[in-house]
């Protein structure tokens, strides 16, 4: 058996199905997967094979298997042999998995030995990656090394019929790691935290990836004083509800959306927001939040009846890497916290929470991290290179490859921020010796001044590899291709919001055709300047007037004087001239840049204080507009050579109009939406017309955007064109480094 097979309680399983339909042999875990030799009637042994195929225990995933006929050994009994000795490290290493509803009872049972211990687990729950230093995966490689298991606690390990059978991070309140609670000043405190989170205290909360701060959601007080101490902070904070029942009080809730948040994953899911009466510094001017459910039973000791919604968002500071240290979490949040809730059990892999929300239909990750790290991306049939994809700067994951799997890192985010990058640095040869990987290429982006190329380079020269530089756009269509199984020549749409192009400009509203190896582009937004570059992506006021005059012609500047009222009359000059003479203004045809410059003509934001948080907050005012059908238009300009432009001339001069028509904010971005989409559609069919592909996918950060993917779904189905979103990994720049990897393979295969 292939898969995850090992660490997910599949040998007691095994040996119990074998009692079940009488049979004799063994099972062993080897360096692959595990092997079951079973003696007995043919017909008992199909049961067996197909009871273990139908319903293998929740946390096994069978990849694959094979079967054959052997001559009995006539054995007397069915045992589980202890693993051969290893030399591949083919099996997969488990994610952490949020606590399973057995462990859940025990904690609430009074009788239960385990009553109230904040580290139950079994082998279906409980801490994986984050506690792994090495493979293979036993206790004494895990963080649990220093717990002996007491006698009670060995027998549970020992019993193949018990649900903690070789469960590794087994422990009880008699052996196992402990909780304890701090003051800030790293004093011990004999209080519950769960009645001073009540009182309004803000809690650093030690988790399985990470550290995080808490607080009643519910005590506008507590949590405007969170928004305040993390100042320089602005994005949504993510919350944790007792139950179901919880969050169907707060926000509307699908089928599909309450079978993620209760997966062993537990990701956070972004829900519509249904209860307004929730204090605004959570969410400040969006429509949707963030929920998730205990995934441990440290957090859901926090919670009760009477404290069943809490802030529970990452602690780092302003995108610095995961605080995992008890003291580092009380030198970095003395100020912040009022409390430490810290716990003795080591994390040696730091992980955020995983994020995604059902767009366009589908389940889509923002994040893939938490429980999902460091299971692969499959590929079935396709054998790769081992090689190291190094990602992109921003939304950092990088990736490596075996056989038919690609395995994505977790999230290392802005690696311009030193500290970030050094994380990153420790964690891809520790990464390569967990998972046995030697790469023999290095794949990195085609941005010169990027710290992963420097890094790619810098690796190459130690190891004597060679290297591959990939455009990111290309890496986002391979990366969607890849996740949705496709090995053919595909268009895409890339709508994201950085990518060095080229030709040196900054890509980002993209129509590309082509395959794994190579592409073509067909067409993409026509290039506006950036004064002040990348650096100036924040203010998006100077943004959305270098577009406005640099499309319009010079009538233009009185009324973008008008609906940019914040712009002073000396940043306007320097901004005309900076574009006119074209100074540090280098072009773009980002589409992120697109839906910052209309968020700031609407005059909804003007400084984008977290990444995407102008085009957030259109989209939540779009979605409350009723005014359907209307749209502006997005010109589609062919060139004669079967390439195109989109134009934003119409778009911009009648969005003026209606802005200054005193039009409702909420009903224009409405209508600017449909104008993407309908741009989006337009090219796949002048695409289509032109290559006579009939297959598209569609990747980048702006397709987490779930009214625009809802349109462009609805717009699709009137065509006869199949279309793939990403449904494993992020289209965001963390799904990227898949891209890299497979376009380094083919790249790698072609040279040989
Ligand atoms: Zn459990
Ligand atoms: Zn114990």
């Amino acid at each position: 058996m292939f898969g995850v097979v090992q660490g997910v309680g599949f040998r007691p399983f095994i040996y119990r199905l074998a009692g079940k339909h009488r049979l004799h042999g063994f099972v062993l875990n080897n360096s692959q997967g595990v092997t079951i030799h079973w003696e007995g009637e043919a017909r008992s042994i199909d049961q067996a094979l197909a009871a273990m195929l139908n319903s293998p225990p929740p946390l096994a995933k069978i990849t694959s298997y094979s079967c054959r006929e052997i001559e009995p050994n006539k054995y007397s009994s069915f045992f589980i042999q202890e693993s051969l000795v290893r030399e591949g490290i083919e099996a997969l290493i488990p994610p952490d998995v949020g606590i399973c509803s057995d462990c859940m009872r025990e904690l609430q049972d009074a009788a239960d030995r385990r009553f109230s211990y904040p580290f139950t687990n079994c082998t279906n729950c409980g801490p994986r990656f984050t506690i792994i230093r090495d493979m293979p995966y036993d206790r004494r490689q895990t963080t649990m090394n220093q717990f002996d298991m007491c006698p009670s606690c060995q027998a549970e390990y020992d019993d193949p019929e018990n649900r903690r059978f070789h469960a590794q991070p087994n422990a009880c309140g008699r052996c196992g790691p402990r909780m304890e609670l701090w003051d800030h000043m790293g004093n011990i405190v004999n209080e519950d935290p769960h009645r001073l989170l009540l009182a309004g205290n803000i809690l650093a909360v030690k988790g399985l990836g990470g550290f995080h701060l808490a607080c009643n959601a519910m005590d506008e007080e507590a949590v405007d004083r969170l928004r305040q101490l993390k100042k320089r902070d602005a994005k949504p904070f993510a919350l944790m509800a007792a139950d179901l029942e919880t969050v169907r009080r707060c926000c509307r809730l699908s089928a599909a959306e309450e079978e993620q948040l209760i997966s062993p994953v537990r990701p956070i899911v972004v829900l519509q927001q249904q209860d307004l009466s929730l204090p605004q510094a959570i969410n400040p001017a969006l429509d949707s939040l963030g929920i998730m459910l205990p995934y441990t039973p440290l957090h859901q000791l926090l919670l009760s009846p009477t404290l069943s919604l809490v802030v529970m968002t990452s602690a780092n500071l302003s995108s610095n890497p995961l605080i995992t240290a008890n003291k580092e979490a009380l030198e970095q949040l003395g100020e912040i916290a009022d409390f430490f809730l810290v716990h003795n059990r080591g994390i040696v892999n730091p992980c955020d929470d995983s994020v995604g929300a059902v767009t366009g239909g589908s389940w889509q990750y923002t994040r893939r991290a938490r429980g999902c790290v460091p299971l692969p991306v499959h590929l079935r049939g396709k054998e790769m290179t081992p090689l190291l994809a190094c990602g992109p700067n921003f939304k950092n994951t990088f990736a490596l490859t075996k056989g038919e799997k690609v395995f994505l890192s977790q999230h290392w985010g802005d690696l311009d921020n030193y500290l970030n990058y050094l994380k990153y640095e420790e964690a891809v040869p520790k990464m390569m010796s967990l998972l046995d990987i030697k790469p023999e290429l290095v794949v990195h982006d085609l941005h010169p001044d990027y710290q992963t190329t420097a890094f790619a380079g810098k690796l190459c020269r130690d190891l004597s590899l060679p290297a591959h530089a990939v455009q990111h756009h290309h890496a986002h269509m391979a990366s969607c291709m890849a996740d949705n199984g496709l090995d053919e020549e595909v268009m895409a749409v890339i709508c994201d919001g950085t990518g060095y192009g080229t030709d040196g400009a900054i890509w980002g509203f993209e129509f590309l055709y082509g395959d794994y190896g190579s592409y073509s582009r067909l067409g993409h937004l026509h290039y506006l300047p950036l004064p002040g570059g990348e650096a100036s992506i924040k203010k998006v006021d100077r943004m959305a007037y270098a577009f406005l005059i640099s499309t319009l012609n010079n009538g233009v500047k009185q009324q973008a004087e008008q609906v940019l009222p914040r712009l002073g009359t000396k940043e306007r000059e320097l901004l005309d001239i900076q574009v006119k003479r074209k100074i540090n203004s280098p072009l773009t045809s980002s589409c992120g840049r697109l839906f910052d410059a209309a968020a700031a003509l609407l005059g909804i934001c003007s400084i984008n204080k977290y990444e995407g948080q102008a085009p957030m907050e259109m989209e939540a005012k779009a979605r409350h507009s009723t005014d359907k059908g209307q749209y502006y238009r997005l010109e589609l300009a062919k060139n004669g050579d079967g390439t195109f432009t989109l134009n934003t001339a119409a778009l911009w001069a009648e969005m003026l109009e209606d802005i200054l028509a005193g039009k409702e904010p909420g009903t224009l971005a409405l209508k600017f939406h449909w104008a993407v989409a309908r741009a989006i559609i337009d090219g796949v069919l002048h695409m289509a017309a032109v290559t006579g592909l009939d297959k598209v996918v569609f990747s980048g950060g702006v397709f987490q955007n779930r009214l625009l993917t809802a349109m462009v779904k609805e717009l699709m189905a009137e065509t006869k064109i199949d279309e793939y979103l990403h449904r494993q990994v992020p289209p965001n720049d963390g799904g990227v480094s898949l891209g890299q990897a497979l376009i380094g393979n083919e790249v790698q295969k072609r040279c040989v």
